[in-house]
């Protein structure tokens, strides 16, 4: 299973991430007080590809990818 990780502090809500997406995991929510952030919709834990684009993407460096094998095997994105 795939674990998407989003740094609320950093993202600003730019929506890269949710362009980027070929399959439509993301959207844009808005947190108490009106700032927006970024967030996976439920089936990315199972969709996502893992093509990075996303990550990569982000310009605030705010979204970090992981699965519970990398979690098992300590690997660090
Ligand atoms: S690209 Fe990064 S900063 Fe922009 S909305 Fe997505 S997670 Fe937030
Ligand atoms: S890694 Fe690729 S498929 Fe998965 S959420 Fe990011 S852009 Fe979408």
């Amino acid at each position: 299973m795939i674990k998407h990780v989003i740094d609320q502090k950093r993202c600003d809500g730019c929506g890269k991430c949710l362009e980027i997406c070929n399959l439509e995991l993301w959207e844009i929510v808005e947190l108490e007080g009106g700032r927006k952030v970024a967030r996976t919709i439920n089936e990315a834990t199972m969709a996502c590809h893992f093509c990075f684009f996303c990550k990569d993407i982000c310009p605030r460096n705010a979204i970090t990818i992981n699965s519970e094998e990398d979690e098992v095997l300590g690997r660090i994105f």
